[in-house]
């Protein structure tokens, strides 16, 4: 093998899941526990919700630049989700990767799709509820969204988990401590 651990490459990670199924949560803990893992931050359309901070959370831009990047082939993967634009730079990636950091992607699977086509040595990862009932369950208890968005992002959610056989690996969020153990155990088996 060439090369020491200096020129050793990060990882890349995508986890996706159905709006519901606790994946920032899991995520969030489980980059607090592997060491140069770090969140990829996303470049999206939408505005910033009250808690979020622009190149925090993510980079807030606008319609326009965000199409003006699409003709300049900025994007790794890109998706429009719930009527706004989200995509991931490619220099943000690759000067992470190459500086042997370990990047965790928190995005859909259309963007899933086009990070394993670009990198084949991504792992993906996706977190399932234990149940569509469940799913529908925890939805309702946040309170926060109306019938209608329930009712949208319940029928989001059915077409993504139809996604899910071409995943690396899945998670299923029944037991939180369990599901954070397998996910740290996937994310250390695959990096150096
Ligand atoms: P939210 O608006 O709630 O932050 O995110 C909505 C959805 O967009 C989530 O499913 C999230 O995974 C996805 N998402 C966030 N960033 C990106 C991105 O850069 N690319 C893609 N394809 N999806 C993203």
């Amino acid at each position: 093998m060439t090369g020491g651990m200096q020129n050793a490459k990060g990882g890349i990670f995508v986890v996706s899941a159905p709006s519901g199924t606790g994946k920032t949560t899991l995520c969030r803990n489980v980059i607090n526990e592997v060491d140069r893992l770090s969140y990829s931050v996303s470049h999206t359309t939408r505005a910033a919700r009250a808690a979020e901070t622009d190149g925090a959370d993510y980079f807030f831009i606008s319609k326009k630049e965000f199409e003006d990047k699409i003709t300049e082939n900025y994007w790794a993967e890109w998706a429009r989700v719930h009527d706004n634009y989200y995509g991931t730079s490619k220099a943000f990636l690759t000067e992470k990767i190459n500086s042997g950091q370990s990047i965790l992607l928190d995005i859909d699977v259309q963007g899933a799709k086009q990070i394993k086509t670009a990198f084949p040595e991504a792992v993906t990862i996706f977190v399932m509820p234990p149940s569509f009932e469940e799913l529908e369950n925890r939805l309702r208890k946040r309170g926060t969204d109306s019938e209608d968005v329930i009712e949208k992002r319940l029928e989001n959610a059915g077409r993504e988990m139809d996604q899910k056989g071409w995943y690396d690996f899945i998670v299923i969020n029944d037991d939180f401590g369990q599901a954070r153990r397998k996910m740290i155990d996937i994310i250390n088996g695959h990096t150096r």
